[in-house]
């Protein structure tokens, strides 16, 4: 349903400054609200800070894993972190990257 909403919110909008002040009105669910997904799966993201933009800036922009995330794990800060206890490793983040900084991996290989 989230992301209904965020298909016709775009659609509604043409810019993505436009899309991302909406987007971060929209609510979200908190941390732990649906228990320790961390442990539902066997990916996880990892963020290259080296390709991040607010690392790389220095300034607060981008954070589309922050907005995107359903777990809301990620942190709208620089550089941006991920609470892995509640991560459920869905991937979202990585595909909403616009510089590809977040990868997968398997929980073996961190
Ligand atoms: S994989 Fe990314 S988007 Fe999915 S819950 Fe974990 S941090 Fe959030
Ligand atoms: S979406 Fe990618 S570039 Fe943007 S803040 Fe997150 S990790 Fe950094």
């Amino acid at each position: 349903m989230f992301y209904e909403r965020v298909i016709f919110v775009v659609s509604m909008t043409n810019s993505k400054k436009d899309y991302q002040k909406i987007l971060a009105s929209v609510q979200k669910p908190v941390i732990g609200e649906a228990g320790k997904t961390g442990t539902w799966s066997k990916l996880k993201p990892i963020i290259d800070l080296g390709k991040c933009i607010p690392v790389k800036s220095g300034k607060p922009s981008c954070f589309n894993c922050w907005l995107f995330c359903p777990e809301a794990v990620i942190t709208r800060t620089i550089p941006p972190r991920i609470d892995l206890e509640y991560c459920k490793g869905c991937g979202i983040c990585m595909e909403e990257c616009p510089v590809k900084a977040i990868k997968m991996v398997e929980e073996k290989s961190k």
